[in-house]
């Protein structure tokens, strides 16, 4: 048997003749940049979240980027989050001159450790930056909490943006990730649960003000054509993904509702089959898009090479964290200063994870793993 990983092309055919007319639309207008596919496709995400506003951008790294901007940051404020994601969530932040301040995760999420997050808060600090990580929300009740805390109590307000280029749709106490925080952002990059056909996100508020600037800045700062009030960036999204992310918007219910479909067979089965994994856990109070299915396993270099021989994808998200990386060296950190990171990047490692990875593929894996 031979496993696709993310299945893009299969995506493709299953809507192939709905997205090309979208496509084929937008070549006919030519209406490539802010077409009005972008404000439709603006709206059902609107809708489909229940945020006030969402603003459609390049990708979701300048998502981050719009959002920090729209906050004022500024060279030498610090920004706390998790050393256990991608690269785009600290990169953003020390781009803008800013410093990250690392928090470790909680060992069962992965997801930053609201007990830790005190503890790093200086007077410089501006903002929070929870990652969804795999698609699973944070501990967010406990974040707003710390943040509400340190205005009250020290007039500091702490901006809470999320990171949520995993967790398009996911849920937290019955609201959607993209609710949640100040500003909240999302990608889709073509292998993220919601993806376009190269690079595109979006960032979502229901604060009036920050949409506002937000719109302005993903338009070089501009109020009206050729008059710039801010320092903005060229950041929209082409019309051409719009006009796809519409098609696959209106079937995504159903493909979320699939992805978590997989992980629950594959968390049935190998539940039962061996204590040597550990399966991802998703608290209670909230539901994961499951932009990847991993496990912890001991010997995983082993484990991968023999599962690739069984024609079996695996992947590693992510390997080194990023207190770790030489990108970060000037930060000063050091090994062990976040043994929970450091553990599960030796130990993580994903499974094949789309929505039409069928019953006898998912026992194929689970069987060889
Ligand atoms: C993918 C990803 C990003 C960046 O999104 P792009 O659209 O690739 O720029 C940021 N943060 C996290 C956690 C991601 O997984």
């Amino acid at each position: 048997m031979k496993i696709d990983f993310a299945n893009l092309q299969k995506h493709y055919q299953c809507y192939k003749d709905e997205i090309d007319t979208a496509i084929q639309a937008v070549l006919d207008k030519s209406n490539y940049i802010m077409g009005e596919e972008i404000s439709e496709l603006e709206e059902s995400l609107q809708e489909f979240t229940g945020v006030k506003h969402a603003i459609t951008c390049s990708n979701g790294t300048d998502a981050l980027l719009l959002a920090m901007m729209a906050i004022n940051i500024q060279p030498g404020d610090e920004i706390i989050t998790t050393p256990f994601t991608f690269i785009a969530t600290a990169e953003t932040i020390a781009f803008l001159k800013a410093i990250p301040v690392f928090v470790d995760i909680d060992e069962e999420t992965y997801n930053i450790d609201p007990s830790k997050i005190k503890a790093a808060i200086t007077p410089k600090t501006k903002a929070i930056i929870p990652v969804s990580l795999y698609g699973q929300p944070s501990d967010m009740d406990a974040i707003q909490t710390i943040a509400d805390r340190q205005l009250k109590t020290n007039n500091q307000k702490l901006h809470i943006i999320i990171d949520g280029a995993q967790s398009f749709g996911s849920t937290y106490k019955g609201k959607t990730d993209s609710n949640l925080g100040d500003i909240s952002t999302t990608s889709f990059f073509p292998a993220k649960p919601l993806g376009c056909f190269g690079d595109g996100g979006a960032v979502f508020t229901n604060d009036d003000v920050l949409a506002e600037k937000i719109k302005s800045l993903r338009l070089h700062g501009q109020t009206k054509r050729y008059h710039h009030k801010y320092i903005g960036m060229g950041g929209r999204l082409d019309t051409i993904q719009a006009a796809v992310l519409n098609i696959k918007l209106k079937h995504y219910p159903k493909d979320l509702k699939l992805r978590q479909e997989v992980a629950e067979k594959y968390n049935k089965i190998l539940s039962t089959k061996n204590d040597h994994l550990t399966l991802p856990v998703v608290k209670n109070d909230r539901t994961s898009t499951f932009a990847q299915y991993s496990i912890r396993v001991q010997n995983r270099d082993k484990i991968q090479m023999k599962l690739k021989e069984e024609g079996i994808p695996t992947a590693v998200h992510y390997p080194k964290p990023l207190h770790l990386q030489e990108a970060f060296v000037y930060l000063g950190y050091k090994k062990s200063d976040f043994p929970i990171s450091e553990k599960i990047a030796n130990e993580i490692m994903s499974l094949p994870m789309n929505p039409f990875l069928m019953e006898d593929e998912i026992k194929y894996i689970c069987k060889n793993l």
